[in-house]
């Protein structure tokens, strides 16, 4: 196959990426969207095949056959509660294949210093990508603490590290050689910095974590196409670590705070949040059940509680048993609920509640005050007040949804226990809170019976 035909197949497998791209902005067009980059990147794996640039053809059918055979074994068997864990695990591989890439390109043809920078680049940030996102996949897996380790010095230690990186790299590239100690130094110190990265961040700060993992495995990708001259490989890394840093700022918006101040502040480690007290009331479904009856409009409030208890389906159900009984239902979702961005969105799609009745946080707070009841299914951290009110709690300045300024609020989970940033919530204590305690599927099945009665 000449070059000139390789590319012109490239530059229509980019083009599918791209219009993908676009569709997966909308949830109504999101899984044509995904459907039409994955054909994109099958075209892409295909042509591969016959650039023979690296490797022959028959290693990459190999890693296509086993990779398929992973991912598919993979993602048939991960609990939807585990998927922020398996996109932290994805990001990882990502930054792995990429080192691996850039090792394996100089055992090529002499390579010029351009290429050497992106031979070095792709190493480095596959590295930090590839420990960064281990870490990750543990803290939010709950292998270890979710929350920021932080010792003295820290920063200073971390920065004398990526001093070291960059004079190792600089050595390298001066004097390339696949028996080069500096090369082996770049990729344990690279490793190294990954972890200490993301050791001091905790907390309600993982999301921008992720994003930011997603964009670093991207730009590795990238580094990595250049490294081996392979166009697709550079504009797929490319659009990764472009979507992922927009997601990044999402997500730093979403939580009202900078990047370098996530990045560096070792978030939840420092403060600690006014001991909240107070009553609580709780419910029982026969009384929530009258409360409900009686609304003219309800706002459903989904956090991570939903998707452990996969509530989703009975929380439709009730939703429709409302609006049959005249009222109206909206669902309230906060951009960092859940352990993934859009998390909630993918559980409420999965159990087809309809699109329109999805309403963004700063949409529903200016009208929560004349919401009559706000039902917060296992939402923790995203309706806590103390963000609004507390200087002194870790994730004071997150906005939130005010549910606390709608008539009645329901709290649906277990117990009185924290959220993922381990900060007590003074919403279970408020005047119009009522806590209805419990698994939230089965409490909210319970309402469903008591309307079908
Ligand atoms: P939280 O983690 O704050 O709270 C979840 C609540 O759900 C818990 O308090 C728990 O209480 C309750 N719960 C758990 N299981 C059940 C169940 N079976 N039935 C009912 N309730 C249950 O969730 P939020 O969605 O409010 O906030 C997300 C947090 O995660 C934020 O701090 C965010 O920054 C962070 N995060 C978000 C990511 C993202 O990209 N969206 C990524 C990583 C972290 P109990 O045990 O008492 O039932």
């Amino acid at each position: 196959m000449s070059t000139e035909l390789i590319n012109s197949i490239y530059i229509i497998a980019a083009a599918l990426f791209v219009f993908g791209l676009k569709q997966m902005s909308s949830p109504a067009t999101a899984v044509r969207g995904n459907l039409l980059s994955a054909v994109g990147m099958f075209i892409a794996v295909v042509v591969t095949l016959f650039a023979r640039e690296i490797v022959e053809f028959q290693w990459i059918v190999i890693g296509v056959v086993v990779g398929s055979l992973i991912g598919a074994v993979a993602a048939q068997k991960v609990a939807m509660t585990s998927m922020p864990e398996m996109v932290a695990l994805f990001n990882g591989s990502g930054g792995a294949s990429s080192l691996l890439v850039g090792w394996a390109a100089l055992y090529g043809a002499e390579a010029g210093t351009f290429t050497l920078v992106t031979i070095i680049l792709s190493i480095l940030i596959g590295g930090v990508t590839l420990s960064g996102s281990i870490l990750a996949w543990g803290k939010l897996s709950e292998v270890m603490t979710s929350k920021a380790v932080v010792f003295g010095a820290q920063r200073l230690v971390n920065a004398a590290l990526l001093a070291a990186l960059v004079v190792c790299s600089v050595l390298f590239v001066l004097d390339p050689s696949v028996t080069s100690p500096y090369l082996y130094v770049v990729i344990a110190l690279s490793l190294l910095l990954g972890v200490m990265a993301v050791l001091p961040i905790g907390g309600a700060d993982m999301p921008v974590v992720i994003s930011l993992l997603n964009s670093y495995s991207g730009l590795a990708a990238c580094a990595a196409g250049f490294a081996i001259h392979n166009n697709i490989l550079i504009v797929a890394g490319a659009l990764v670590g472009a979507a992922g840093i927009i997601l990044t700022q999402i997500m730093c918006k979403a939580m009202n705070r900078s990047l370098a101040n996530v990045l560096f502040s070792g978030f939840g480690a420092v403060k600690t949040a006014t001991v909240v007290e107070g009553e609580v009331k709780p419910i029982n479904v026969e009384d929530a059940y009258v409360i409900l009856e009686a609304a003219t409009n309800v706002t459903f409030v989904p956090g991570y509680g939903m998707a452990v208890a996969q509530a989703q389906h009975v929380v439709r159900e009730l939703g429709e048993l409302l609006e049959a009984n005249g009222c109206e239902v909206t669902f309230a979702i906060h951009p960092v609920a859940g352990r993934m961005p859009g998390h909630m969105n993918v559980l409420l799609a999965e159990a087809n509640v309809s699109y329109d009745q999805l309403v963004e946080m700063d949409d529903i707070n200016p009208r929560m005050s004349n919401i009559d009841v706000a039902v917060v299914i296992g939402a923790n951290d995203v309706v806590n007040p103390a963000a609004r009110e507390d200087e002194n709690s870790p994730i004071y300045g997150m906005p939130i949804i005010n549910v606390d300024h709608a008539r009645t609020v329901f709290v649906l989970k277990r117990s009185m226990s924290s959220g993922f940033s381990g900060v007590d919530n003074p919403l279970f204590f408020g005047e119009n809170t009522r806590m209805l305690f419990g698994d939230a599927k089965q409490s909210i099945a319970a309402l469903v019976a008591e309307f079908k009665t």
